[in-house]
């Protein structure tokens, strides 16, 4: 029997293959495509991205790397399958700029940094239409007749749509913590989370209500 990811994946496999993207990266772009559910184009765009971060950090993904996430949308999801960035591992920030870029850096015991940050770059666009609309979500990108060709293009571009350079960035220490039972739910939290004497949840985070 073959499923809707099946052929998801043969048909990926099919344009990787047109464009020459070694054995290496189409399975991991396959493996990112599964984690994330679909082929969507910032995913893609996002799998270039992380490989080129990695290659010029020059480091293993099996080292302790750090990733930042400049959008919620996509691209977290290549640092952690990639980079083993992850959110539950505390080594992926997102942070709600809203570029497509990331920056990667290695294990550090100092203050700040080397990192690698690495960029959809605007003037690169200007060759890859179809992209650029999207990129720009213009309503010239229409999805229902556009999106092979978008997908095509993306792996035509490749890394030619990208840009880097060298940045420091924080390095967030280990902050030390007591438990701190909080008086209105009557549930503990870690003291540097106190909202005042109140937790989140009881404060500024409240997103649900009991029901019983
Ligand atoms: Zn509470």
């Amino acid at each position: 029997m073959t499923g809707k990811h099946d052929d998801q994946e043969r048909k990926l496999k099919s344009v990787m293959d047109t464009h020459h993207i070694s054995p290496q990266l189409q399975d991991q772009i396959q493996e990112l495509t599964a984690f994330h559910t679909y082929p969507a184009p910032g995913v893609l765009i996002g799998a270039f991205m992380v490989d080129y971060a990695l290659e010029l950090l020059g480091m293993s993904p099996d080292l302790k790397l750090y990733g930042v996430c400049e959008t919620p949308k996509c691209l977290p999801d290549a640092l952690q399958v990639m980079a083993h960035c992850t959110t539950g591992n505390n080594r992926l920030r997102v942070v709600p700029i809203g570029k497509f870029a990331i920056t990667l850096n290695g294990h550090s015991d100092t203050e700040t940094t080397e990192a690698v940050r690495v960029y959809v770059d605007l003037a690169k666009l200007k060759t890859y239409p179809v992209i650029d609309t999207w990129y720009a979500n213009s309503p010239a990108y229409d999805k229902h007749t556009m999106k092979d060709k978008l997908q095509d293009e993306i792996f035509k571009a490749g890394r030619a749509i990208l840009a880097s350079e060298k940045v420091r960035v924080k390095v967030t220490p280990k902050k030390k913590w007591k438990s701190v039972t909080c008086p209105g739910c009557g549930e503990t939290v870690p003291d540097y989370l106190i909202e005042g004497d109140h937790c989140g949840a009881c404060g500024s985070m409240k997103y649900y209500e009991r029901s019983s």
